[in-house]
């Protein structure tokens, strides 16, 4: 490790590799795997409050779903993958982070054609979260811009194949916003570089995509919307909205594992409602993040 490499790995921080804890700068994965040579490979990122993961059975599911969607199986059972998981926090005395989880189809002399019963590879790395950061967001909001959805087919799918992913969120950070809305052929928003979309409209609504090969199934999306099984007072609908619908929206906000619901308050520089993050997303801010934490 030189100098420079530093900042990948403080001293202190536990990865696990294949069955072993390991000195996360000592982490290592053979050159010839998979996930390195072709993106074959899934991933999840759970967040870790107050020392405890949000949503572990829905990721858990999750990962379940990538996997059989590749016909890989689990490299174990969810039980078992719970108690690495902990076993990851308690190790890094992880209070306010994530813990990424992947799974690639192994090592293997480089051919296209998938192995028959592949040796899977199971990986794990924590890392504390930037909580002011997190909180500034929050009640600040972020800008979100839009960029055409470069991606493939199969975005329901948690893969490790993030290019188009990464050049459209690199993008969105090149003009100055923390997001970007990924846009199909037809105009419509589909979701964020790694993040669910949101908008409630001028007439009140709140939408979000609904679920298909075009978008990723959210864990926090999903936390959301039984969420607010509870609050009657909010009409959902889950269906595409347009560029033009979220430029005139009232509010809008994105979710994921790693922010939880986060406000935007301008689109393509359109400013939504007074520029602050709205009412509605911070009631649902507060109703998720209660519910997430209690169970
Ligand atoms: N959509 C994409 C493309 C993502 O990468 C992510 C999270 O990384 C999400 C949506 C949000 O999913 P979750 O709430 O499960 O983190």
């Amino acid at each position: 490790m030189t100098r420079d490499d530093r900042h990948l790995a403080p001293s202190g921080r536990v990865a696990y590799v294949n069955g072993r804890y390991v000195m996360h700068r000592q982490a290592s994965v053979h050159i010839e795997d998979r996930g390195l040579q072709f993106a074959d490979s899934v991933y999840e990122v759970c967040a870790v409050l107050d020392g405890r993961l949000i949503d572990e059975a829905g990721h858990s599911e999750r990962l379940g779903r990538s996997l059989a969607s590749l016909d890989m199986p689990m490299p174990m059972g969810p039980a078992a993958l719970g108690i690495v998981m902990r076993e990851m926090v308690r190790r890094n005395h992880l209070r306010n982070g994530l813990l990424y989880l992947q799974v690639t189809r192994g090592a293997y002399r480089r051919d296209h054609v998938m192995p028959e019963n592949p040796k899977l590879m199971l990986l794990m790395t924590a890392r504390p979260t930037d909580t002011a950061a997190v909180e500034r967001r929050r009640s600040q909001g972020i800008a979100v811009v839009t960029t055409p959805d470069l991606r493939w087919g199969r975005c329901d799918i948690k893969t490790t194949g993030l290019l188009a992913n990464a050049m459209a969120k690199t993008e969105a950070r090149r003009r100055g916003a923390f997001e970007a809305w990924l846009v199909d052929a037809e105009s419509m928003v589909t979701e964020g570089s790694s993040s669910n979309a949101w908008i409630v409209t001028d007439k009140g609504v709140l939408v979000t995509r609904d679920l298909s090969n075009a978008i990723l199934a959210g864990v926090t999306r999903a936390g959301v919307l039984s969420a607010l099984k509870s609050e009657s007072g909010i009409e959902l609908q889950e269906r595409a909205f347009s560029v033009d619908e979220a430029y005139a929206a009232r509010e809008a906000f994105m979710t994921s594992a790693s922010g939880g619901v986060v406000p935007i308050v301008s689109i393509d520089q359109h400013i939504l409602g007074d520029g602050k993050p709205g009412p509605v997303t911070r009631g649902i801010h507060a109703l998720y993040s209660s519910l997430a934490t209690s169970s």
